[in-house]
């Protein structure tokens, strides 16, 4: 088996309401510009690169940002052969029995919705997280750290003449990286799925539904409007998976997760409209950050936090019992 280090560099609309990205019908969140990588011999040696730019089919101008980070001219792809070419011929430079490693999830992500989106026919090999395995090595296994982390870690020093944000750099320092780390093959206990894509603002979005209150937000959290929330992206009703937290003086947030899109806020928000009726406005927005170890960090905590507020409820509900007995223990004697 051989080891292939992975990094791509990608381009994104210039905007995502108009033009390009609404023509790929929103299929298309980046479209890649590069395919960095290097492989390696037995000995973790690197013995081939391969390097190649891609001409876009969708989005033909280079967002500035990409560009000054890149340093990838639209003049730079103008005559690179297509995604489907670039991803024939880096298959084919891979060859059979190999496996890619990258860092972090993003890489594979954005492939992933390339070879969907350009119809290729040949899967991707599978993939393993360097970064992963990295923040276990250094007992942290829930931080993400940076490819510079890394390098600072194991005291590489990058090259002057090869800059990072490029894919074939980047490859190259995260193959030296790989080099570095104590049983390396244990990356291949860290395989890595592609994440469905959605743009910022799907991401984002929320739904929003408000409900008579006039019960009180104890009865009102009861509720299947409470206990059952849409998922933001498709709207498939959830249960909770951790109950609602007060946060505020009328507002409480819990957590619901939704199998295709993943985990959610669900706020209730408890107001008097102008008709002056107790109203509870339900939100529900997605979470920026997916990753697993994110996910089950935020669930734990929220778990934490409902149960120091409900072990802080009955504490102060003994201190008034206990009030109430003193009282009418004072008014007996
Ligand atoms: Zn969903």
């Amino acid at each position: 088996m051989q080891f292939i280090v992975l990094d791509l560099e990608w381009n994104q609309p210039m905007t995502f309401q108009v033009g390009g990205y609404r023509a790929a019908h929103g299929k298309l969140l980046f479209e890649m510009l590069q395919i960095g990588a290097v492989k390696l011999d037995s000995q973790l040696q690197i013995c081939d690169t391969f390097n190649q730019l891609i001409q876009p089919s969708c989005y033909f101008r280079i967002h500035p940002h990409i560009r000054k980070i890149t340093q990838i001219t639209e003049d730079d792809v103008a005559d690179a052969p297509l995604f489907t070419e670039a991803y024939n011929s880096f298959n084919n430079w891979c060859g059979e029995d190999s496996v890619l490693l990258t860092w972090g999830c993003d890489d594979i992500s954005v492939f992933d919705q390339n070879i969907h989106y350009f119809g290729c026919q040949q899967p991707l090999l599978p993939v393993y997280d360097m970064q992963q395995y990295f923040s276990q090595l250094i007992g942290s296994p829930k931080e993400r750290k940076s490819l510079k982390s890394a390098m600072e870690y194991y005291q590489i020093d990058p090259n002057e003449d090869k800059s990072f944000h490029n894919a074939a750099n980047d490859a190259y320092y995260t193959a030296l990286v790989f080099a570095h780390m104590e049983d390396p093959e244990k990356v291949l206990s860290f395989p890595l799925k592609a994440r469905t894509l959605v743009h910022q603002d799907r991401r984002k979005r929320t739904t929003l539904s408000v409900h008579r209150a006039s019960r009180g937000p104890a009865a009102v959290i009861k509720t299947q409007f409470a206990q059952k929330t849409p998922c933001p992206v498709c709207g498939r009703l959830n249960p909770l998976s951790v109950g609602y937290v007060k946060q505020g003086s009328d507002k409480y947030t819990a957590l619901a997760k939704c199998e295709s899109h993943g985990l959610y806020y669900a706020r209730l928000h408890f107001y008097t409209d102008e008709q002056k009726v107790r109203q509870a406005e339900r939100v529900t927005a997605l979470i920026e950050e997916q990753n697993k170890a994110y996910v089950s960090t935020k669930i734990l905590q929220w778990e934490n936090k409902l149960s120091a507020q409900t072990q802080e409820k009955e504490r102060k509900k003994q201190v008034r019992e206990q009030k109430k007995r003193d009282n009418s223990s004072g008014e007996t004697t």
